[in-house]
């Protein structure tokens, strides 16, 4: 980082860029450690990022205005509508990121187009999407407007092709959202130019993901993630691979076990991830759409199947419901792996599965968001009477 960003603390993006990154880990550390309470003792430290600035493989860009009238493009200031925090010394984006944002930027305030304005309707351009493959380079970049766009795409696809990033482009979508929310959609999609995915390699795996499928936003740290949750699951006949994704924890197991079950609630994550096996060379995973939730309390179906060795669970924030959670237990598998995203959630599940047989043996702490005040917790469990 060469100038340090004049929206620190507005944006929301990242906190105190400029601490010693070794400071920033121990106060991770030591949060960790606050949050775990009674398991504290149980973590084994946190691995750190292998990159701590400019590694996030996605953005969500907003276009907004500077508080006046002038077209910008960035993160979306904390406790603002329209206004947005531009991101030419952005700590957390990738340069080419930052070169492709400042040529729409650009572009769009020669053409002289102007940002929705979800309240008065007025003007168009709502996100810039952009998603990257870390390890390949490979960068997608999704355009989100109202229907009422009308601007020169061609000229759009043109420049982008040319622009001089590190990386390639191979892809180039238009997104078509008039929803109230200012959140980008997955709806309308059209492809302008090149292929509708990029690619990742992770683990000595490939991955295609398409423009809205979740990933992992930290590839270097991710293969740290991954490798954690590979060591705890160990080997056996059958494992659960419970909120899958795209397959990915699914596949890296996948050699270690006979059946690896995948459910996960977003069907095109499902047909990604089945896609994804087939192209790995994988043919000992299945993956189901399923709303985990919903087919906790079922005897019949993908949750029923005899006793695993391992289970899994990688949910959102909240964690695990209680009948989630209880249906895990009651499939009785030797170990569970559970990798938390918030930590509070993780401390708040451990003492119910303890209570229902699984027993926190190890805990590690994976630093995928560096410079942000979020750490992932990776716990593994083991069954009291095996
Ligand atoms: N393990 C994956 C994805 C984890 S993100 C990886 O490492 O890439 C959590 C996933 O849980 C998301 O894909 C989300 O769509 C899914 N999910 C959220 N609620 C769910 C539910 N109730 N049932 C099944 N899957 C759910």
């Amino acid at each position: 980082m060469d100038k340090p960003c004049k929206y620190i603390g507005k944006c929301g993006g990242c906190t105190d860029p400029h601490l010693p990154y070794p400071q920033e880990l121990f106060g991770k550390e030591k949060a960790l450690r606050e949050t775990l309470g009674e398991y504290a003792h149980l973590l084994e430290g946190i691995r750190p990022a292998p990159e701590t600035v400019g590694y996030r493989n996605k953005m969500e860009l907003a276009f907004g205005d500077d508080g006046n009238t002038a077209l910008m493009l960035g993160i979306r200031k904390k406790r603002s509508f329209y206004e947005v925090a531009t991101t030419e010394d952005c700590v957390l984006m990738p340069d080419d990121f930052k070169r492709i944002a400042a040529f729409a930027l650009d572009f769009f305030r020669e053409s002289g187009e102007a940002f929705y304005h979800r309240k008065k309707h007025t003007g168009t351009l709502r996100h810039l999407v952009l998603r990257r493959g870390h390890f390949t380079g490979e960068i997608l970049v999704i355009l989100s407007v109202s229907s009422n766009f009308n601007a020169d795409l061609q000229a759009f696809v043109q420049g982008l092709r040319h622009l001089p990033t590190r990386g390639a482009i191979v892809g180039i979508l238009l997104a078509i959202n008039d929803g109230a929310a200012d959140a980008v959609k997955n709806e309308n999609l059209r492809l302008l130019w090149g292929r509708a995915f990029y690619r990742e390699e992770l683990c000595g795996l490939t991955f295609h993901v398409s423009a809205f499928s979740f990933f992992q936003t930290n590839s270097a740290g991710a293969e740290i993630l991954y490798g954690i949750v590979r060591e705890f699951a160990g080997e056996g006949t059958l494992a659960y691979d419970l909120y899958c994704g795209t397959g990915t924890i699914a596949q890296i197991i996948a050699p270690s076990f006979k059946r690896v079950i995948g459910i996960e609630l977003i069907p095109e994550a499902v047909a990604a991830a089945s896609h994804n096996a087939t192209l790995n060379g994988i043919t000992n995973c299945e993956f189901h759409a399923r709303d985990i939730t919903r087919i906790a309390g079922q005897k019949t179906g993908p949750l029923s199947d005899e006793s695993p060795d391992v289970i899994i669970v990688d949910p959102p924030r909240d964690g695990l419901t209680p009948k989630t959670l209880a249906r895990a237990a009651e499939l009785a598998p030797a170990r569970l792996v559970y990798v938390a995203c918030k930590p509070s959630s993780l401390a708040r599940d451990l003492p119910e599965l303890e209570r229902l047989g699984l027993t926190p043996e190890r805990i590690i702490g994976v630093d995928l968001f560096p410079r942000t005040p979020h750490v992932e917790a990776i716990a593994l469990l083991c069954r009291t009477d095996t």
